[in-house]
């Protein structure tokens, strides 16, 4: 018997599709990837970690989120700084912040979620989560 505690819901309450956040021990874990989707009654719902990084509104680094930021505001939509996103005329091609540090290809809203530098801030985030040893 699969036991799982809910968490909580993501997303808006008339979505089509719903997000559940569960916590299950590492064992169970491990059982639930290698299946990839969990029937529960008549849904079938895709598995996956649930990671969230933070990333800084105002100076679009990760780690920290805006109401704590001291930095310099760089913007979400050109990587110009002195303006927030919101304050951006938007213009031309969008260019992201932290990839634009990177030498990586800028040329995405920092927002954006194939990031290059937002995944990785993921996979560090990952790396760092304990999922508690694997065997019991
Ligand atoms: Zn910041
Ligand atoms: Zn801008
Ligand atoms: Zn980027």
């Amino acid at each position: 018997m699969l036991r799982l505690r809910r968490r909580y819901t993501v997303g808006p309450r008339d979505a089509p599709t719903r997000k559940w956040v569960i916590e299950v021990s590492p064992v169970v874990r491990l059982e639930l990837l290698k299946e990839s989707r969990l029937r529960i009654g008549w849904y079938a719902c895709k598995l996956g970690d649930h990671i969230s990084v933070k990333r800084c509104y105002r100076c679009q680094a990760f780690g920290h989120v805006a109401a704590v930021c001291l930095r310099d505001p760089v913007c979400g939509f050109c990587a110009a700084k002195g303006h927030t996103f919101r304050e951006c005329k938007r213009e031309g091609t969008p260019k992201c912040a932290n990839c634009s540090v990177t030498a990586e290809d800028p040329n995405h809203e920092a927002g954006d979620l194939r990031c290059p530098s937002t995944r990785r801030a993921m996979e560090t985030q990952i790396k760092r989560t304990d999922y508690g040893k694997n065997d019991q």
